[in-house]
């Protein structure tokens, strides 16, 4: 996490960000919206603050943002989470996942499987729990893992498989074929599944189906979701976990020492966000699909290969057929040539697996039609 000099080494998202602001491109690299979301959960927060919500709230979270939670878990997935026992709030989907492997790991010898690519922070925080990292590759154009690779990845020595639906940086939505088979082996090799659903109302075509809610998982699933993406508060850094309460207790033992509490008006102005109408969550997905057919259209005529996303905010580009043979070096120049700024996918991989992924790139399409529209006339023009 270091470099030789001993400076922090930064994320991917910090670089390309950076270089977005000094290179003035347009930046299809970091995951987040350039508009702001609902003014309902905005003028929430602006009436928390005025009303003098800003204290430390309960380390647990806000009563009525936990019972908001549990409230969205039943109108959407018909799952009943006690609020005071089986939620937790977080600063974010991240320190969830931080919380919950510092939790969860117990010995160097515990392996977590993990689909790669991964969220950077998984392999990150992974290692910070001392725990080894088992990986099962997602494969374009479609990012779906293999069966049999899956079962040789779990064994009784895996402590927990940690997945991500909808999929970052790939916009896979995993097949139901896959999520049973996740249940089975987990259940086989009693071991636990956390999940990151924070993409969770960002599916294309169909309602998304939590691994919690398959026969036979609650009891060992916990589900991470977040406000960032379903609100566009990316920055706002309010997220939670649910699951069985000795589990939740333990991440809470954990998470009550990172940060204790946080966010105190962020959240009841996401609990009046997962309060809105069906129709605000109906709506995201579709105008989120919309733009990224924009962006796949656009990439295509300007000569990617491109991928067909479910969801998320993510599609992923082949950029060999223009010309690249590393998608790293193609992302550091990309700017200068084209004033675009995208994520190279080996930032996503262990280093061994980068070749498996050399010229794949990620572009987000959570920014403005109109931005979009000149990103890819952009890419078009520089050839
Ligand atoms: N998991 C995934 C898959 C993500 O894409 C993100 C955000 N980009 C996070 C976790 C972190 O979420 P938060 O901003 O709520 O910490
Ligand atoms: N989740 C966002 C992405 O994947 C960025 C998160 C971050 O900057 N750490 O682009």
């Amino acid at each position: 996490l270091l470099d030789a000099t001993g400076a922090a080494v930064p994320t991917i998202f910090a670089e390309m960000s950076a270089l977005a602001q000094s290179t003035g491109a347009i930046n299809l690299g970091q995951g987040f919206p350039d508009e702001d979301g609902p003014a309902e959960v905005l003028e929430a927060a602006r009436a928390a603050i005025a009303g003098g919500v800003n204290q430390y709230p309960p380390g647990r979270g806000d009563p009525d943002l936990l019972a908001a939670i549990a409230e969205h878990q039943e109108r959407f997935y018909g799952l009943t989470p006690d609020p005071q026992r089986e939620i937790l709030v977080t600063a974010g989907a991240t320190e969830a996942l931080a919380a919950t492997l510092l939790a969860l790991i117990d010995s160097p010898d515990d392996e977590v499987v993990v689909f790669e690519p991964y969220y950077d922070s998984y392999a990150a925080c992974v290692a910070l729990a001392g725990a080894r990292l088992v990986t099962v590759p997602l494969r374009w154009p479609d990012f779906q893992p293999d069966i049999d690779r899956l079962r040789d990845a779990v064994t009784d020595r895996t402590r927990l498989i940690l997945v991500n639906d909808p999929h970052n940086p790939t916009g896979a939505v995993l097949t139901s074929q896959v999520r049973a088979e996740i249940v089975r082996l987990a259940d086989r090799h009693d071991t636990l599944i956390v999940t990151d659903e924070v993409y969770e109302h960002l599916v294309f075509d169909r309602a998304h189906l939590p691994i919690a809610t398959l026969p036979g998982a609650a009891a060992r699933t916990l589900t991470i979701s977040s406000g960032g993406k379903t609100f566009a508060t990316t920055g706002w850094k309010v997220g939670w976990i649910s699951g069985p309460e000795s589990l939740v207790q333990a991440v809470l033992a954990v998470k009550q020492f990172l940060t204790y509490s946080g966010g105190a008006p962020f959240q009841p102005a996401i609990a009046a966000g997962l309060r809105l109408p069906d129709a605000y969550f109906t709506g995201i997905a579709a105008t989120m699909r919309a733009k990224a057919a924009l962006l796949g259209a656009g990439l295509r005529d300007a000569g990617f290969a491109v991928s067909s996303p479910s969801g998320s905010y993510f599609t992923v580009a082949d950029a060999a057929p223009v010309g690249a043979m590393d998608a790293a070096e193609f992302c550091r120049s990309l700017p200068e040539r084209a004033g675009v700024v995208a994520i190279p996918l080996t930032a996503f991989v262990t280093p061994a697996h980068r070749s498996d992924y050399a010229t794949l790139v990620r572009f987000a399409a959570c920014k403005r039609t109109d931005v979009i529209a000149e990103a890819a006339r952009r890419l078009g023009a520089a050839g």
